[in-house]
């Protein structure tokens, strides 16, 4: 499913990240950027060694102690097709009284705002939060898609933004959560 906010195309599909061509693709990654489970286990065996390389790297440099909840950092896409991955990490769910929405709206914009100073044109995004992280997807997707919607309306400078959504029941809120948001 296809939408428009002014300029660029606002896209929701169902399916795996991993197949994914964009300038882009989106890790929901966890502090230690050395790999994890879901999606960023994924990322890591399809993409192959070269982006963990990279990311021991940014560990050693940049973020000796983790990459902070909220912040994004980009590599290479290895093996994929995706050119880059951009790292983000979002909050674990805590029953909503820890500044959760405030941080899974930092992952969401730091990614996006990464991936304009990178000048990449195209991105996609899982569900951030989600899934090991136990975010509920009813209220993470407003806030994903509020986010996205927000950024698009003041750049020109992204041509698509899309989310990749694993299961049909997930599409379904995320579909919901545009019908809903872009009226
Ligand atoms: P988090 O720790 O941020 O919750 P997870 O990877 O556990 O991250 O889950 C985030 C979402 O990504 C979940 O909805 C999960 O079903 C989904 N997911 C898992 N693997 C993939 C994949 N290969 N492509 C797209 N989404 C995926």
């Amino acid at each position: 499913m296809e939408f428009i906010v002014r300029n660029a195309v606002l896209q929701l599909i169902k399916g795996d990240i991993t197949d994914v061509e964009a300038d882009a693709i989106v890790n929901a990654a966890n502090s230690t950027l050395l790999g994890g489970g879901g999606v960023d286990g994924a990322i890591h065996r399809k993409g192959g060694p070269k982006i963990l390389e990279e990311c021991k790297r940014i560990r050693a440099t940049e973020w000796p102690d983790g990459l902070p909840t909220g912040n994004a950092v980009i590599t290479s896409g290895g093996n994929l097709k995706a050119k880059y991955v951009i790292h983000t990490v979002g909050p674990v769910w805590m029953g909503g009284f820890h500044v959760e929405a405030e941080l899974l709206k930092r992952a969401y914009k730091n990614s996006l705002k990464l991936a304009v100073s990178k000048g990449l044109r195209t991105i996609a995004f899982p569900s951030i939060s989600t899934g090991a992280y136990r975010y509920p997807v009813e209220e993470a997707s407003r806030i994903a898609i509020g986010v996205v919607k927000d950024f698009l309306e003041n750049t020109d400078k992204l041509e698509k933004v899309t989310f990749v959504l694993f299961s049909n029941r997930d599409f379904n809120v995320y579909l919901q959560a545009v019908e809903d948001l872009l009226k």
